[in-house]
């Protein structure tokens, strides 16, 4: 391999940080995940060596039934990754049911951990409540393992993460600290980057966040029409009648999705609509059409992108492929170093 003292370029590459951050394939990605992560990703990926997981052994832990759909889910998750700007050159975007050493490292770590320390861990009892899981499996306890063999796995310096997973990396850190402590220094601690300006997008029901299984998304893949169909009955703000009463426009989500989703040269029109709102100058129907518009103007470009990714196939194959290979060779050195550590190479190579 080559070891960049000819080129300086693969140096440069060396000491840029890592990062970790991806998805279970679910389903669709909608607005909320456009706010709470994708957009970073786009940002990141040109600061950062990225690593994009897809992480599909993840669903397992609340929906083992469910395997048929992640083929699908996973084309198309590409596919919204794609469309949105996270460009393959510069982010490594894999599978992780196709790396099997992130299992055995796991496995590995699963001994660092004790089983009350995972049912600590505060996001497990709303999973378990939104998922209608009375007892958790030995996979769901253990996700926060799983986790932390991703994450160490391609050695992440950081992980972005919305603010309900920090406890997760927490784990993680530990699971790190532990194996340093007991094997040597091989493991990199990672940090948690939240990002600050990134916030969580409400539902168009108005509850507290856009989410597939409240049903109350706008997915990148609605067309217009879906768009305008859900931007028009979205919920506003409930203690208006008449577009002559006084309306409230904080915690409304028509104006928190148009301050979202407008350009710098719409911004004028917003703040008019929202005096003209607060006054009781404007209807709910006229600020809802102008909303309709704002996101089929921001969702316009990411369709085009989408139809022409749509067009080959073959190309997202290869995306998959060679992510997964590129992921997977980080994975083995791990690995490696971390069997060496512990005295379990028996074999010479
Ligand atoms: P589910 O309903 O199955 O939980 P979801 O639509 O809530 O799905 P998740 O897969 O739980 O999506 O979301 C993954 C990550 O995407 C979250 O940890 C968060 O960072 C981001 N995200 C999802 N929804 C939102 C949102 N409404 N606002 C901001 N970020 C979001
Ligand atoms: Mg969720």
């Amino acid at each position: 391999m080559d070891d960049g003292k000819a080129t300086g370029k693969f140096k440069e590459t060396k000491i840029m940080k890592r990062i970790l951050t991806g998805d279970r394939p679910t389903g669709k990605l909608h607005l909320g995940h456009y706010i709470g992560s994708l957009r970073n990703r786009v940002r990141l990926q040109e600061k950062y060596e990225c690593f994009f997981i897809i992480a599909d052994l993840h669903t397992l832990t609340t929906k083992p039934e469910k395997t048929a759909d992640l083929k699908e889910n996973i084309y198309q998750m590409v596919l919204d990754y794609l469309s949105v700007g996270i460009d393959p050159q510069k982010a490594t975007i894999y599978i992780q049911s196709q790396i099997p050493e992130v299992a055995e490292l796991a496995i590995i770590f699963g001994n660092l951990v004790s089983t009350p320390r995972l049912e600590r861990v505060p996001t497990l009892k709303d999973v378990m409540k939104d998922a209608h899981i009375t007892i958790p499996s030995y996979g769901l306890l253990g996700y926060p393992v799983l986790q932390a063999a991703d994450i160490l796995m391609v050695r992440a310096n950081l992980v972005p993460v919305g603010k309900d997973q920090v406890s997760h990396i927490e784990v993680t850190r530990e699971i790190a600290r532990d194996f340093n402590r007991l094997y040597g220094e091989r493991l990199p601690v990672p940090e948690v980057l939240v990002p600050q300006d990134l916030g969580t997008l409400p539902g168009t029901d108005g509850s507290g966040k856009m989410s597939k299984s409240a049903g109350n998304v706008i997915n990148l893949t609605d067309s217009p029409e879906e768009v305008e169909k859900k931007v028009m009955s979205m919920y506003t703000d409930p203690n208006r009648i008449h577009a002559t009463d006084p309306g409230k426009v904080e915690g409304n989500p028509v104006f928190i999705y148009l301050n979202a989703f407008c350009t710098e040269g719409d911004k004028v029109q917003v703040t008019s609509y929202e005096n003209q709102y607060r006054q009781g100058q404007v209807g709910d129907i006229e600020v809802k059409k102008f909303l309709a518009k704002i996101l089929n103007n921001f969702l316009d470009p990411i369709r085009k992108r989408r139809a022409e990714f749509e067009k080959q196939p073959e190309l997202i194959e290869k995306i998959l492929k060679e992510g997964t290979e590129k992921a997977r060779k980080e994975a083995q050195e791990t690995l490696k170093a971390v069997k060496k550590a512990m005295e379990l190479d028996y074999f010479s190579d």
